[in-house]
């Protein structure tokens, strides 16, 4: 029987980067710099950084939310693919990660596309749905601490309009998720994360397997 998904090898997924990935220069210097931080395994891959711009564009997204921002990757590309007049709030709370992100954001021409908040994430969620930012953002991208995940998500849900979409990054966490003697903190932490939206009849739900798992979740009307 013909598999039914194709196991990506290093050198197929060569082949996937170099037939499809189209970075601009500021993305593949960030992208070259993160290399070499000791954290470097947090920025997201480049074929999932031009997945998401797409998302962004075929929505029209103009409002958009990062949670977990690091050095910016997928902050910039998804700046890049709002329109002039659009707007990505992104929160983190590392000052030393996010200096180099606004480098980047600087150097692509996006920075004023850019609202960064330095402050616990759930504090600035909390804070746009005070300020009656409910239901006023086209797409968000979750990819922060996992063990907030699920508070993140429920924020967010807020936010997003309908027909808005969450995207939420590491869902299978190299696999960890499906492995039953794997009872680590966080990966089951992740594993009832993932079994909750499963279940989730408000939004419409595809769980794809690019970079470390993008669970899909779009906001029903
Ligand atoms: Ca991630």
């Amino acid at each position: 029987m013909a598999e039914k998904f194709i196991r990506l090898s290093d050198s197929i997924y060569e082949y996937l980067v170099s037939h499809s990935v189209r970075e601009t220069d500021a993305l593949a210097q960030l992208r070259a710099e993160t290399a070499t931080h000791p954290q470097a395994r947090m920025q997201i891959a480049p074929d999932q950084g031009q997945f998401m711009a797409l998302l962004v564009r075929l929505m029209g997204a103009k409002k958009a939310l990062e949670v977990g921002v690091f050095t910016g990757y997928s902050s910039l590309s998804v700046a890049l693919a709002l329109p002039p007049d659009g707007k990505l709030i992104a929160c983190d709370v590392s000052e030393d990660y996010t200096a180099i992100a606004r480098r980047y954001w600087q150097l692509a021409g996006v920075a004023d596309k850019i609202d960064l908040h330095i402050a616990p994430a759930l504090e600035t969620l909390d804070h746009l749905l005070q300020e009656r930012q409910a239901e006023t953002f086209d797409f968000a991208f979750i990819d922060a601490d996992k063990g907030s995940y699920q508070h993140y998500y429920d924020r967010a849900l807020q936010l997003v309009r309908p027909g808005g979409l969450i995207a939420i990054d590491n869902v299978l966490w190299s696999g960890r998720v499906a492995d039953p003697t794997d009872q680590d903190k966080i990966t089951n932490t992740l594993r009832a994360f993932n079994q909750k939206l499963a279940a989730d009849d408000r939004v419409s739900l595809s769980l794809v397997s690019i970079g470390d798992g993008l669970t899909l979740a779009l906001k029903k009307g």
